[in-house]
């Protein structure tokens, strides 16, 4: 296999084991409850999990639910799941807001060092006095207070006593640093709501900045992995940890991963959601792993895809097409081939006798090498897709026409007689003839043809109804078009099937296996499916039809 050079985080990483700075390294997924992973998260999963997997060390998963309003305990479960199917382990299960008590500590010392104070300040005049980036701000009028009334407003407001908006827990830094985020950031604020765990314990609650780096120096993380938007966080993450006197932490900043055609925010995704343009955090059609993993994707074809991508220090953009080229080459790989006729035309063999069956072999995976087979009933009436046939063939049309001969996959090759129409002109049915010495594997006919049709037996056809796909969005990056990213839906993106004709080896389907419809795709059982009702997803085309 060919030696894949270091990222710059695997090089820093690299050489803090060399120097001996860490015996091993502890990293960090911090998702905030309030939404479902998506593919942007699996890239950051891939990142930390797969570092520690490489180097000595391990990874915790812990959640970022300093925000009561948001999170619910339905994200926090999905959450596991996900990242379970992603194929990784986590080492501790950790919640922010189990350190609430640890963090109002942290809190006090600070008011003690006198190196933060509580601000009657409402949040329009802490903004208004904040400065701009080439001026100064302000210092609250609330900044000097002694250390004694800031403990003790700390306290009270901890004990309920002032409603929400009303106080602040600021840090006393600079009000004139060139870093705005410097600019005594708020640290607490009131909020009496319910929060998913602990309930109505707390009614202030710590800002971003003032729960994660102490929450990945209480877990000793050693690398805190995070996207660019936090650069200008990592001033007063240090600062923090070195006034606290607490364990070094340290944070990079890698860049978000964005994909095509699709929206990765959690707050956007919610939107589809709640106003229901998708039918769920599930939709097939939506960049969660949820919606992914019903739609057919392999975990394996995901991590490949994020090793793929790799990680940047820029923002970027990333191409649809290279996440679906990966899911391909790995169904390509396990797929189960299947015959399932979407738009069937009639097909009577006037020479084969009436009621005769004979049981062909097909092979399972030709890419698999126990070549494995299953049974495909054979008989005088089979259906194959009627955009299979022309009436007036252009040329180098290899399939049927009236005249021409092709092979039926795994069967006989047949040619065609006669077409059978209706009053109104539609064509019902094709009368053809098969050659006997013609079957698959024991074929002595001689005769060469050109095309290769799937088709499905009449009477042994199962009823399926077939979902198809396409993009959810009519544009590349609808995140970042003028005005709302909904107006650039795509009104197209899901074809629905009722009745297509399936060969019977797919009433055994199973939801871990994935199949490969012959010319068709790749398809995978949907939750929908009941044993009355068989509905398959197409997971993706089998090539690229976006390709030029
Ligand atoms: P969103 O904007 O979708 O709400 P978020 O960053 O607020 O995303 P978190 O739940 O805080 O979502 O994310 C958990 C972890 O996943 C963070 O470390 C974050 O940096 C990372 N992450 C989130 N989105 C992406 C992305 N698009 N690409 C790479 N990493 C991401
Ligand atoms: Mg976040
Ligand atoms: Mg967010």
């Amino acid at each position: 296999e060919e030696e894949k050079s270091l990222n710059f985080i695997e090089e820093i990483i690299e050489s803090d084991l060399e120097s001996g700075k860490y015996k091993q390294i502890v990293t960090r997924f911090p998702p905030e409850p309030n939404g479902y992973l998506h593919i942007g998260h699996a890239s950051s999963i891939c990142l930390n999990f797969g570092l520690t997997a490489k180097y000595p060390g391990y990874t915790n998963l812990r959640f970022d639910d300093t925000n009561p309003v948001t999170e619910d305990t339905e994200y926090v479960e999905s959450i596991k799941g996900d990242i379970r199917w992603l194929g990784f382990t986590w080492k501790n299960e950790l919640y922010a807001s189990d350190y609430f008590g640890q963090l109002f500590e942290f809190a006090e010392l600070l008011i003690r060092k006198d190196l933060a104070y509580v601000d009657d300040s409402t949040s329009e005049a802490i903004a208004e006095l904040k400065g701009t980036p080439t001026h100064p701000g302000v210092n609250s009028p609330f900044r000097s207070r002694s250390i004694d009334e800031n403990l003790d407003l700390f306290r009270r407001m901890k004990a309920g006593e002032f409603p929400d908006g009303s106080k602040t827990l600021r840090a006393k830094i600079d009000m004139a640093h060139p870093n705005m985020l410097m600019r005594d950031p708020i640290l607490y604020r009131i909020k009496h709501a319910h929060h998913h765990r602990t309930g109505n314990e707390w009614c202030i609650y710590p800002m971003y900045d003032f729960a994660h780096g102490q929450s990945d120096s209480i877990e000793h993380i050693t690398h805190s992995l995070c996207t660019l938007e936090f650069v200008p966080h990592r001033e007063l993450y240090d600062w923090l940890i070195e006034m606290l006197g607490i364990y070094p932490s340290h944070q990079y900043e890698f860049a978000r991963r964005n994909l095509s055609y699709t929206v990765t925010s959690k707050r956007k995704l919610l939107q589809l959601v709640t106003e229901k343009h998708v039918t769920g955090w599930d939709d097939p059609r939506m960049p969660t792993i949820s919606a992914m993993r019903r739609r057919g994707y392999t975990p394996e074809s995901i991590r490949n895809y994020c090793d793929r991508i790799g990680i940047a220090k820029r923002d970027n953009l990333d191409d649809v097409s290279l996440l679906e080229f990966c899911v391909r080459e790995h169904l390509n790989k396990i797929a189960l081939r299947r015959m399932v006729v979407f738009d069937p035309l009639k097909v009577i063999i006037t020479n084969y006798p009436e009621g005769k069956v004979e049981h062909m072999s097909s092979e399972e995976n030709p890419e698999a090498a126990e070549g494995a087979v299953r049974d495909v009933p054979f008989s005088r009436e089979l259906y194959i897709e009627r955009e299979d046939f022309l009436e007036q063939p252009p040329k180098k049309f290899f399939r049927l026409a009236p005249g021409q001969m092709v092979r039926l996959k795994s069967a006989y090759i047949i040619r065609c007689d006669e077409v059978v129409k209706d009053p109104s002109g539609k064509i019902t049915a094709l009368h053809c003839s098969y050659i006997p010495e013609s079957r698959s594997g024991s074929d002595t006919s001689g005769i060469n043809v050109k095309g290769t049709l799937h088709w499905v037996s009449v009477p042994h056809a199962v009823s399926a109804e077939v979902r198809l796909y396409d993009r959810l969005f009519r544009v590349e990056d609808p995140g970042n078009e003028e005005g709302d990213f909904k107006d650039f839906i795509n009104p197209d993106s899901l074809e629905t099937i009722s009745h297509a004709y399936a060969e019977p080896a797919l009433l055994q389907s199973k939801f871990d296996e994935r199949y490969q419809f012959l010319r068709k795709g790749y398809f995978v059982l949907d939750k929908d499916s009941s044993e009355e009702n068989l509905v398959f997803n197409r997971t993706v085309t089998l090539k690229d039809a976006w390709a030029k």
